[in-house]
């Protein structure tokens, strides 16, 4: 029996996503565009740092809604990681302590 291989959803469900969302402002330089004298075009895009360089991916209005969701998941996922972090410091303080009160061998 052929083993059955399964692409993984472009995006899943649990994606993470680390950055910020921002709007690109440019003007693409044609003379007759509205952009030369009235509002620049405006695009979405994720902004994130990689290596100590800022990046950025151009995104399409259909993209927000998923990446918006991706950020929320990873700042869901870092508080749910920093508390476990905290957690465990304060049993180690409290094993340290309890350390302290007993006698020494
Ligand atoms: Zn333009």
């Amino acid at each position: 029996m052929p083993k059955i291989v399964t692409t993984p959803p472009a995006n899943d469900d649990a994606e993470l996503l680390r950055g910020s969302l921002v709007t690109l402002r440019r003007r693409c330089g044609k003379p007759n565009c509205r952009c030369a004298t009235g509002e620049a075009h405006e695009t979405p895009a994720l902004s994130y740092s990689m290596d100590g360089r800022t990046k950025t991916v151009t995104l399409r209005e259909q993209d927000l809604a998923d990446v918006e969701a991706g950020l929320a998941r990873y700042g869901q996922a870092r508080e749910a990681l920093e508390a476990e972090a905290l957690a465990g410091i304060r049993a180690l303080t409290n094993r340290v302590a309890a350390r302290r009160q007993q006698p020494r061998r």
